[in-house]
C-alpha cells in the first residue's frame, strides 16, 4: 500500500473518497484480468476492480440474493486473483 506517502492536508480536502480507489488504473491492460471463482462454480472476470465488482453484484443478485448486502466490495476483491 502506498497510502500516506504524500498526505497533504490540502489534497485531502477535495475528494477524500478517491483515496479508497487505490490509484488510477488508466492503463489499457488487455492481458490482465481479475477473476473470482464463486462458491457455486461460476467464474466471474473483470478487467479491473470496478468491473469485477459490478459483475459480482449482478451475480449475487441473480444467484445468491441472500448474500446481497452481506458481501462487501473488499470481500469480493480480496478473493480475486489476477490472470
Ligand atoms: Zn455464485
Amino acid at each position: 500500500m502506498r497510502d500516506g506517502a504524500e498526505s497533504v492536508d490540502e489534497a485531502n480536502a477535495e475528494e477524500p473518497r478517491e483515496q479508497a480507489l487505490g490509484g488510477c488504473s488508466c492503463l489499457a491492460y488487455d492481458a490482465g484480468v481479475k477473476r473470482i471463482n464463486c462458491v457455486c462454480g461460476v467464474v466471474l472476470e473483470g478487467k479491473d476492480d470496478d468491473e469485477l465488482w459490478k459483475k459480482a453484484q449482478a451475480h449475487l443478485r441473480a444467484d445468491h440474493p441472500e448474500l446481497v448486502g452481506k458481501v462487501s466490495r473488499e470481500d469480493i476483491l480480496a478473493q480475486a486473483e489476477e490472470v
